[in-house]
């Protein structure tokens, strides 16, 4: 973690994306505040969270941006896409329409977002394996067509969550450096 007060080298903003009820808000809220509730009402309103964390000796604020219940087909503004320089693509691993819909979303995003966008494939709820809906390799397979990274996690039980934001954080360093 940056010390206070110290200097902000770089801001990247990076959005989440994905059906409504995946768990997006809860990743995030996970990654900035790493906390978990499961009333999904709870970050409802909020535009976005940031959290500063070192990155090769470099202070970095991720600035993540939340969709506030507008997930339906084309109802994201382009607003939202505005200068994003990452997106984590957000599926429920027990919901299998929510991992058909990614290619919509990634189309959406590409449409609207920077060329040069990192993007992760999340599957979330990896801790609801008797539910499971989606199989990782179907999801690394879409993955690897579309030159997406891909990672599996779970915001209740905090897997992978901050490899998500550190691997995309990261690559959007190596981008730009
Ligand atoms: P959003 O609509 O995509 O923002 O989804 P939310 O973050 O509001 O989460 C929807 C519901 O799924 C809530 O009841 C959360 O508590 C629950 N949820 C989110 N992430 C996980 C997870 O990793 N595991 C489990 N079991 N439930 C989760
Ligand atoms: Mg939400």
């Amino acid at each position: 973690l940056a010390m206070a007060g110290e200097k902000i080298d770089y801001v990247f903003k990076v959005v989440l994306i994905g059906d409504s009820a995946v768990g997006k808000s809860q990743i995030l809220s996970r990654f900035a505040r790493d906390e978990f509730s499961l009333d999904s009402k709870a970050t409802i309103g909020v535009e976005f969270q940031t959290r500063t964390l070192s990155i090769q000796n470099k202070n970095i604020k991720a600035q993540i941006w939340d969709t506030a219940g507008q997930e339906r087909y084309r109802a994201v503004t382009s607003a939202y896409y505005r200068g994003a320089v990452g997106a984590l693509l957000v599926y429920d691993i027990t919901k299998r329409q929510s991992f058909d819909h990614i290619a919509r979303w990634l189309d959406e995003l590409r449409a609207h977002a920077d060329r040069q966008i990192v993007i992760m494939l999340v599957g979330n709820k990896c801790d609801l394996a008797d539910e499971r809906a989606v199989s990782s390799y179907d999801a690394r397979e879409f993955a690897e067509k579309e030159s997406l990274f891909f990672l599996e996690t779970s915001a209740l039980e905090a897997t992978n969550v901050e490899m998500a934001f550190q691997t995309v954080l990261t690559e959007i360093f190596n981008v730009v450096n």
